[in-house]
């Protein structure tokens, strides 16, 4: 079975920077369509529903994360953002919208194919259930429903449980308040964010996480939560 992504399409204005993208993406083997603004790459989307899209923010017309939300309307396809900019927020910004990751310009082939690599790994894994998480640390065992960490084991409530489960199911990937109560709570509706924050806390006192330094389970400011992928 191949991996999936054999086909790209390129949403860039820059014609250099398209002009890498195809040099570096033909040698790899990908089959590239490019576009060279919003309403072009979405037209071609549309109709050649390529594997993957690597998509540049800052765009003519409709920019970059206006096309992002249109094409997250109609596909899962994994999007590969190209931003100019290096902020924090940025990237925050991207992956909230629905980007799969992100790349800053200027960009070497390495970088490129690294992003690549990462995309079509975690589309396999993703579609792979995954009986066991194991990152040397922690060990959640789904099919038991056991968690140990540092080689102990705990017992967490089915609260706890759960929460834990979506924050290393989605290990480096944040999560909001509002997708970690649909993920972890048998009745999401109606739950205010601060229920999030507390069942954080509490995780983190039980797992002897309390030091925000120290502390695999991160609280990102404004944006939510995330389970730091161990080195
Ligand atoms: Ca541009």
């Amino acid at each position: 079975m191949r991996d999936g992504v054999t086909s790209i399409l390129a949403i860039e204005d820059d014609a250099d920077i398209r002009q890498l993208l195809r040099a570096l993406l033909d040698r790899e083997g990908y089959t590239v369509t490019e576009a060279t603004n919003g309403r072009d790459g979405l037209r071609i989307f549309h109709q050649a529903r390529p594997d993957l899209v690597i998509l540049d923010v800052g765009l003519p017309d409709l920019d970059g994360w206006q096309v992002l939300e249109r094409i997250r309307d109609m596909s899962d396809a994994p999007v590969l953002v190209l931003t100019a900019r290096s902020s924090e927020q940025d990237k925050v910004r991207g992956l909230n919208a629905g980007a799969d990751d992100y790349l800053t310009k200027p960009f070497s082939r390495v970088e490129l194919l690294a992003r690549l690599q990462a995309i079509r790994r975690r589309q396999v894994a993703n579609t792979t259930p995954r009986a066991m998480f194991d990152d040397g640390s922690v060990q959640v065992d789904f099919a038991h429903q056991q968690v140990s960490v540092g080689g102990q084991s705990v017992l967490l409530t089915p609260t706890e449980y759960r929460l834990l489960s979506a924050l290393v199911r989605h290990a480096g990937q944040i999560l909001s308040a509002d997708q970690l109560i649909e993920l972890a709570w048998d009745d999401p509706s109606g739950l205010a964010p601060a229920r999030v924050k507390y069942a954080v806390l509490r995780l983190r006192r039980k797992l002897d996480w309390d030091d925000p330094d120290e502390s695999p389970l991160e609280t990102v400011r404004g944006f939510g939560y995330r389970y730091r992928a161990a080195r």
